[in-house]
């Protein structure tokens, strides 16, 4: 986890649109967007302490939060939902979007935060054995306790912030209109059961979320991901290819459809090179995540539990084709046996 820094950088980047850059903890920094229309219209809100990033950017522009008329979260996820906690407890109203599964699929914030915690967990212990895990897990611990205390801490200044204010519950087809500009909804479950794109077919933008970043987005399968489902929702996607991606970290994408057709084609890359390299012994979640990624990568907690993560999510593909299969071994670890 890295130390907050409060920097920030809004941007006009075409007519009505403004990226916003914030800085967030666990990973690169967060990529909002802003659609000034006659209801101006913020798309994800970034991490919760970057809230006061957030303001002074708008700020910059002569803008508050008063003036905001929608907030559309692409998904649930920390860095983009968890500053719109804190907005929808102070603004109470703005009107908040986003996928309709999130009201009945997260009634509690803080328990859908803890069980990605706990998942982390479950990877870490999965990877390792019992003393090697030992000092990674309580490390890791640590960092999530003082993250957690942080949040509470906003729910007792503030208000209860446990609970996602949505107003607009969205689907597939959905539309959003802000006055001249009308956005259309994708669903595109897999990095985040709950992830949505957005689209604005007259300005071919798509507001892409985490779909398509730098690298292979994070797939926690036994949380809310699924990478058969990411897949699929990127061929969705690749229908949009004549569109500006704006995703919610990196660079913008002016090439889409080139970008999408490299990510399935590493995925599938991985995949076999996972079954080529697969030693006849068993091998535990960690050696099978050392076959397809650099070990350097291991030294990089935050990075490497999403590595761990999307070789789990390998591994349960290779399973399902018959490929590969799973063993309790001694310790309760899990190993992962070939079938050829
Ligand atoms: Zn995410």
């Amino acid at each position: 986890m890295k130390l907050l820094n409060n920097e920030y950088k809004i941007e006009k980047i075409a007519d009505d649109l403004y990226q916003i850059t914030l800085e967030q903890p666990f990973y690169i920094q967060n990529k909002l967007y802003l659609i000034l229309d006659k209801y101006p219209l913020l798309i994800d809100t970034g991490y919760i302490e970057s809230f006061g990033s957030l303001a002074r950017s708008l700020k910059e522009i002569n803008l508050g939060f008063k003036k905001i008329h929608f907030i559309c979260f692409t998904h649930p996820h920390i860095d983009h939902i968890s500053g719109g906690l804190l907005i929808s407890a102070v603004y109470s109203k703005i009107k908040m979007a986003g996928h309709a599964n999130i009201l009945s699929d997260i009634p509690d914030y803080m328990k859908y935060v803890n069980e990605w915690k706990d998942d982390t967990l479950r990877l870490i212990n999965s990877a390792y054995e019992e003393k090697q895990s030992r000092k990674r897990i309580d490390d890791f611990n640590e960092n999530w306790e003082d993250f957690l205390k942080r949040l509470e801490n906003y729910e007792t200044r503030h208000r209860p912030i446990n609970k996602i204010k949505l107003d607009i519950p969205l689907r597939d087809k959905s539309v959003l209109t802000t006055g001249k500009y009308n956005f259309e909804i994708i669903e595109t479950p897999g990095h985040s059961k709950h992830h949505i794109v957005l689209i604005e077919k007259k300005k071919k933008w798509a507001f892409s979320g985490d779909m398509v970043i730098g690298n292979i987005p994070a797939i926690y399968g036994h949380w809310d991901g699924n990478l058969d489902l990411y897949k699929s929702s990127l061929q969705k996607l690749a229908a949009y290819d004549d569109c500006t991606f704006f995703p919610a970290h990196g660079e913008i994408i002016e090439n889409p459809g080139r970008k999408i057709k490299l990510i399935l084609k590493t995925l599938e890359m991985l995949e076999k090179k996972i079954l080529k390299k697969f030693p006849k012994k068993g091998i535990n979640l960690r050696e099978a995540a050392l076959l397809i990624i650099p070990p350097n990568a291991e030294n990089d907690a935050d990075l490497w539990y999403i590595a761990l993560a999307l070789t789990e999510s390998i591994l349960e593909i290779l399973i399902n084709k018959g490929l590969l299969n799973l063993k309790t071994g001694d310790n309760n670890q899990k190993i992962y046996k070939s079938n050829h």
